[in-house]
């Protein structure tokens, strides 16, 4: 572990490639690979400390990879949209933002004097953090500043269950709700002769790059940080005293929407929690619940991707939920749907066409009506396997917050993983089964339908 800051919590950083600090290399480097922010991120103030004491100046380099997986114009837009906002923000701290496509930036790292990355969670994004580790010839360090607690303090195996991580996030929760200083970088980097990919709208940068056009922006919710502090502030001033009695309302505007926001990294969970702790007590029920999601479900997804190989596929799933579906494969399905008019919401069901058209129309669907729209095309596809990629495929291509440990984690708990089997169902088995009746009890359903019907 290196000699963190005293104001950073010393778990949150970790050596990748350990060389000696022989003084070479022009500049420190922080590779903002998931936290796109400039508030509240560990990663770049951890960047700027080591500037200081190095005497160097600093660059963030954000690189703009092309083979993401989904990079369709809605999902770049939205990422892009922050990009111009953090060219200012850091500008004004004199930190130059260095925008390169794909692995173009891995040449610059050769010229680093220190480098240093954010923590990778799902297999995709471990292998460009390797390809950074592999092109640094200076000291990597990896700072993990997007969960309250790190995944490695919290438990050295995979959880089972929510009840099972809660407790060892719960010990470590306030200890790891540290604030963090906005640093002053004292040798400024913005004149140095650094080529960035820079554009003045976020058309220029949509227009040099090759993503799938058909997934079509959304309007509903727009990229940056200030747009997330503004969703935050909303959330801790309206939502948040509804938050435990609405939240699986889908009528009832009472969650944070958040969910693109921390995707991207645009905004800290530490900060969202700091936030609520200037207006609501610790054991308030609605900051419980709160916590309970943004804290030890979100956390429990890292878990899950660090260490389970198979999570985010059928096979990650356990093995009496793999075989209680499979059993149940020879199932009359009354209803059997091709991904194509899933895609395009033309089912039988009034329910389900509405979540997946506000799916398709805002970039996310409610908390509740997801569980209902995942567990129904297990019921209506051939096989569960099948259902599993159609789930992944639609949440990841349509949702700003897809391609996530909690998109599948979410998916996954539809398929029974981090649930206790049930009674047995046709198609189900023992997996938990929703239907339409737990639905029509929500008192604001026919809002949600009235919203989302096309
Ligand atoms: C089938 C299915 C697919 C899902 N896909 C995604 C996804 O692609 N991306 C995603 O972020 N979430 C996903 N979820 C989890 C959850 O539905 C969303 O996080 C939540 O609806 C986001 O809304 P919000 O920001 O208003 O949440 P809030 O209730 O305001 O919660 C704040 C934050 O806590 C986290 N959170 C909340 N609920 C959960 C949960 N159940 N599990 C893990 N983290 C949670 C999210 O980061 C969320 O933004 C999925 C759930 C299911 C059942």
């Amino acid at each position: 572990m290196p000699a963190a800051p005293g104001w950073m919590r010393p778990e949150r950083v970790r050596v990748l490639k350990d060389v000696s600090d022989d003084g070479r290399g022009d500049f420190v480097a922080y590779v903002m690979y998931a936290s796109h922010r400039t508030h509240h991120n560990h990663a770049l103030e951890y960047t700027l400390h080591k500037a200081n004491q190095q005497k160097k100046p600093a660059i963030v380099i954000f690189p703009v990879i092309e083979k993401k997986p989904h990079p369709n114009l809605r999902r770049f837009r939205f990422m892009l949209e922050n990009i111009l906002k953090m060219r200012d923000a850091l500008g004004k701290r004199n930190v130059k933002l260095v925008v390169r496509k794909n692995y173009d930036f891995l040449p610059l790292l050769k010229e680093a004097s220190y480098v240093v990355v954010d923590k990778p969670y799902l297999n995709h994004q471990r292998k460009f953090i390797d390809a950074v580790v592999e092109n640094s010839e200076a000291e990597v360090a990896m700072v993990e500043g997007d969960v309250v607690v790190p995944v490695e303090v919290v438990s050295q195996k995979a959880e089972p269950y929510a009840r099972t991580i809660r407790p060892k996030i719960m010990k470590n929760l306030e200890k790891f709700l540290e604030d963090i200083p906005t640093i002053r970088l004292e040798i400024s980097s913005l004149s140095l002769d650094i080529p960035s990919w820079d554009e003045e709208s976020v058309e220029d940068y949509v227009k040099g790059l090759e993503v799938d056009l058909t997934v079509e922006p959304v309007d509903y919710f727009v990229g940056g940080e200030d747009e997330a502090f503004r969703r935050l502030s909303l959330f801790v001033g309206e939502r948040l005293k509804i938050y435990a009695e609405n939240r699986s309302d889908p009528g009832v505007e009472a969650s944070s929407e958040l969910s693109p926001y921390l995707r991207w990294g645009m905004i800290s969970p530490v900060q969202m929690l700091r936030e609520v702790f200037r207006v609501y007590r610790f054991d308030d029920v609605n900051v419980q619940s709160l916590v309970n999601e943004l804290v030890v479900w979100r956390e429990l997804a890292r878990n899950a991707a660090v260490y389970n190989p198979g999570f985010g596929t059928f096979d990650g799933l356990p093995e009496w939920a793999k075989q209680t579906l499979e059993a149940h494969v020879g199932d009359r399905r009354e209803y059997v749907y091709s991904l194509k008019e899933l895609e395009k919401a033309r089912t039988h069901d009034r329910y389900w066409n509405a979540a997946q058209t506000e799916l398709v129309r805002t970039g996310k669907i409610h908390n509740y009506m997801r569980m209902y729209w995942c567990k129904k095309i297990i019921e209506w596809t051939e096989h569960p396997r099948t259902a599993f990629e159609y789930a992944v495929y639609l949440n990841d291509r349509y949702g700003l917050d897809g391609v996530d440990p909690n998109s599948y984690l979410g998916i996954s708990w539809c398929f029974g993983a981090f649930d206790r089997p049930f009674f047995e169902s046709k198609i189900y088995g023992k997996v938990r089964k929703m239907t339409e009746e737990s639905l029509k009890r929500k008192p604001g359903i026919n809002a949600y339908l009235r919203r989302f019907s096309e």
